[in-house]
């Protein structure tokens, strides 16, 4: 009331005039008092309308539109009874969408930080059962959104679903790439997972920003292990990402002959869809085919077959083991290094199988002394095999060339070489 009089009395001193002209107007600072406030041009005339009452579904002379521009009837549409109920609920809902918006960021967050872990755990082979204990660990060192369970998943499917996730960001990601290379190798082998079913492993080859990346596309099911059935599986995938097998212009594979035969192979098979496309021997197992020559040098075969039995003859004796580990400490300054079994699919073992029998040797003949002078039988053998001059010798020929080629094979792999 006091402010009427006053506006008055302010309009009085602009105006002067003996009789007041009734010349009334929207004034735009009315805005800046009530923000709730909205002045429209309706038909030729302008009408003042209240957003408040609108929206909470009220009916009056502002919902209408409010012809009378003075400050008074302002004034007392902010008093009415429908716009403080109006403007109760505004705030109320105001305060409410704050508050749920900061629920939503503080959960965002926690999801957020279980994604991390998931995304640890992927990258770690670490199985989905060690979320739970994970995620209680995290809670149990107050680690940021894991302090209250409030908001966390902890079922294992949820890492399933969470993974899921991440994927589908990974492999989005890797279409962009594929889009933007203008040729892609494809990279392949046959695989088999715990269950023993055929898999189809696949690699993509591409040129991102002038540079040369391979990245996983994924592990496939197949039914059989035919070169057609392989080459229609590869084609479903690709077509799936949208990548036309014209763009395909190298098969890497192991080169067997369901990859790389001549007529009906997979590379075979595809180069008739893409005309340019070549065939590339993996590197790795060209030069393990080569070492496997050594199969033809009948003292290799032997010396194999002495290490393996050396290797059995201590596996499930742990006081054999503990016997030689103190004898190489009293003959030499090293620890003794664990002995190694030639293995048939991972080539580079050898290496370390004769790298450990070279360093454990004097305290082996020793310990096998030992047990022979018991009456072992099994002891007496392994010594009359690894005591003559043939297999010393052997063993330090491997020892120097075994390394070279291990690194060899190391750097063809794209592996480090152990320093
Ligand atoms: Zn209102």
């Amino acid at each position: 009331m006091q402010s009427e009089i006053t506006e008055t009395a302010a309009d009085d001193a602009v105006a002067p005039a003996k009789k007041k002209q009734k010349c009334w107007a929207f004034r735009p600072e009315w805005k800046d008092k009530y923000p709730w406030l909205r002045c429209d041009i309706i038909d030729g005339s302008e009408k003042m309308f209240c957003s408040h009452c609108e929206k909470s579904g009220k009916k009056n002379g502002f919902t209408r539109g409010s012809t009378n521009m003075r400050s008074s009837s302002l004034i007392e549409h902010s008093q009415c009874n429908d716009h403080v109920i109006a403007v109760s609920l505004f705030s109320q809902q105001t305060a409410m969408k704050s508050h749920c918006e900061k629920a939503k960021d503080i959960l965002n967050k926690k999801l957020s930080s279980q994604l991390q872990v998931v995304f640890y755990m992927t990258k770690n082979d670490i199985a989905c059962h060690q979320y739970e204990g994970l995620t209680e660990l995290l809670g149990a060192v107050r680690a940021p959104y894991f302090v209250t369970r409030e908001g966390i998943y902890w079922h294992s499917d949820s890492v399933d679903d969470m993974e899921k996730a991440l994927e589908s960001v990974v492999m989005k990601q890797l279409d962009e790439k594929l889009k933007g290379s203008d040729f892609i190798g494809v990279i392949i082998d046959e695989t088999v997972n715990i269950t023993v079913d055929k898999k189809l492993i696949i690699y993509v080859k591409m040129e991102v920003k002038r540079r040369v990346e391979i990245h996983l596309l994924g592990n496939y099911d197949v039914h059989s292990g035919t070169a057609q059935c392989i080459f229609n599986k590869l084609v479903e995938v690709l077509r799936d990402r949208d990548l036309e097998l014209s763009r395909v212009i190298s098969l890497g594979s192991e080169g067997c002959s369901v990859m790389m035969g001549k007529r009906a192979g997979v590379g075979a098979l595809l180069r008739r869809e893409s005309a340019f496309s070549i065939q590339v021997h993996c590197v790795a197992h060209r030069v393990a085919l080569a070492q496997d020559a050594a199969k033809s040098v009948d003292q290799v075969g032997a010396y194999k077959r002495t290490v393996t039995s050396v290797y059995s003859f201590y596996k499930h004796w742990a006081s054999r083991t503990n016997r030689l580990r103190q004898l190489t400490a009293v003959l030499s300054d090293e620890n003794m290094t664990s002995l190694k079994q030639p293995c048939a699919v991972r080539w580079l073992s050898l290496h370390k199988a004769v790298k450990s029998m070279k360093s454990n040797w004097p305290a082996l003949v020793m310990e096998l002394k030992e047990d022979a002078v018991g009456g072992n039988a099994q002891a007496q053998g392994i010594l009359g095999q690894i005591q003559p001059y043939s297999f010393i010798a052997l063993t330090h020929t491997l020892a120097d060339v075994l390394p070279v080629m291990t690194k060899l094979n190391l750097i063809l792999s794209g592996l480090t070489w152990p320093k």
